[in-house]
């Protein structure tokens, strides 16, 4: 009998040459990971595809919608498994088939792997379309642009058969790029910027800024949602939290109200490279898009940007807002940022920030209190959050330092 299998197609993982199956196995990783919690039985290649079997009848189909979520899925088919015997695959053609409707028109494209089967993809596809053809007599057989298509893969003692197939996220399985710090607040655009950055195969360590004595610790745990709702295809191992509200009323009565924004920035990107070379981490990103609001001109992004030597990508750069929120519709994270909470960004606002600030300015501003001794306090005062993730590695440093750093439940 047939039984229900995923099969997951990875394009730009297969153009990596030599370092394919590199890739294809941070890619079994990252699926054995996100579906730890379904009854898988095997993750294995097979012929330009990863197997997913199940122990558990109706855990492929369920499973499904996980899978296209990974980053590094291009596509996922949920296909049945059948032996090499005609009425086992036909019969299995009739149901994918079935299972399409509605649709008016189809075809069926057989492939072999194995070259040793009797049959040739032509035959194949004459023997399979004459069953549906027979099961399917009002349906008309259309070989361009048909409404479903019927494929049928003979691999080794094996034949998968699926109409059901659909595009996953693309991009490249978390754990093939390197390690990134994102500066995450609970806003709609960075959790976008880390989804994206994670998609193209980074592992993402967010560190949130709280305005926390100031303001409550509300958008803590908006970010903790934000994560939570990254897995299970996204795993984010650690949150690292700053309490930055006494700080910022540090800078608020130190410098002009003006340049205020443009040195809470500047202290937030320093902190993060820190914790950035802590990690292990080689860039910051951060959800910034172009004059979106007034800190991000090009003359204060290069204002902030200075205070740092590793780069920083900020993928959002050219996306218009209507764009973002749609992405982050997609992904899960919009509801949770529109819940309002107080963080440092709302803390200490002046009324009218500088939209255009002058590097002078703003060198003369950084002066005017202990910037140095203020990044070193807040470093030493970050606290963290850990989840669960097969990709994410602690730093060995600050696990050593755990007891010191006290993080909070
Ligand atoms: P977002 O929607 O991501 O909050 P925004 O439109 O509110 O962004 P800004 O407030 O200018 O824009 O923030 C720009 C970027 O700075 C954010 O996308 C984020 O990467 C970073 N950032 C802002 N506030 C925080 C914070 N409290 N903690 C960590 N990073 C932050
Ligand atoms: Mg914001």
């Amino acid at each position: 009998m047939a039984s229900r299998v995923c099969l997951v197609h990875y394009h730009e993982v297969g153009l990596k040459g030599k370092n394919r199956s590199h890739f294809e196995h941070i890619l079994m990783d990252s699926i054995k990971a996100a579906l730890a919690a379904f009854s898988v039985s095997c993750v294995t290649r097979i012929s330009g595809h990863i197997l997913v079997t199940f122990s558990v009848v109706g855990e492929a189909e369920r499973a499904f919608s996980t899978l296209l979520r990974i980053p590094g899925v291009a596509r996922v088919s949920l296909a049945f498994h059948t032996n090499r015997g005609p009425g086992e695959y036909c019969r299995a053609a009739v149901t994918a088939l079935r299972e399409a409707e509605p649709f008016e028109s189809f075809k069926v494209q057989a492939k072999r792997s194995n070259t040793d089967y009797e049959l040739t993809s032509l035959e194949l596809n004459a023997q399979v379309g004459e069953v549906l053809c027979e099961a399917f007599p009002e349906k008309k057989v259309l070989m361009h642009n048909p409404d479903v298509i019927v494929h049928v893969l003979v691999v080794q003692g094996s034949v998968y058969v699926y109409a059901r197939s659909e595009r996953g996220v693309g991009g490249l399985p978390v754990g093939s790029a390197g390690k990134v710090v994102t500066l995450l607040s609970s806003g709609i655009d960075s959790p976008v910027a880390t989804w994206m950055i994670a998609r193209r195969g980074a592992v993402c360590v967010p560190v949130h800024f709280s305005g926390r004595p100031q303001t409550a610790d509300t958008s803590e745990y908006l970010c903790q949602d934000i994560i939570r709702a990254f897995a299970p295809a996204i795993q984010v191992g650690r949150l690292y939290v700053v309490p930055f509200g006494d700080c910022q009323r540090e800078i608020s009565l130190a410098c002009p109200s003006a340049l205020r924004v443009i040195m809470y920035r500047r202290i937030m990107y320093a902190v993060a490279e820190r914790i950035a070379r802590i990690e292990g981490a080689k860039a910051i990103v951060t959800g910034e898009s172009l004059g979106q609001v007034a800190s991000q001109t090009l003359e204060n992004i290069m204002a902030v940007n200075e205070v740092v030597d590793i780069p920083v990508f900020r993928p959002l750069i050219g996306s218009d807002k209507q764009e973002i929120i749609a992405r982050a519709q997609e992904i899960g994270t919009y509801d949770i940022s529109c819940e309002t909470a107080p963080d440092c960004c709302t803390l200490f606002m002046p009324r009218r920030p500088e939209t255009h600030a002058k590097l002078d300015d703003v060198h003369a501003a950084w002066e005017l209190f202990d910037h140095e001794a203020m990044i070193d306090q807040l470093v030493d005062a970050v606290e963290y959050i850990d989840f669960e993730s097969g990709s994410y590695r602690a730093p060995r440093m600050l696990r050593e330092r755990h007891e010191e750093l006290a993080p909070r439940a």
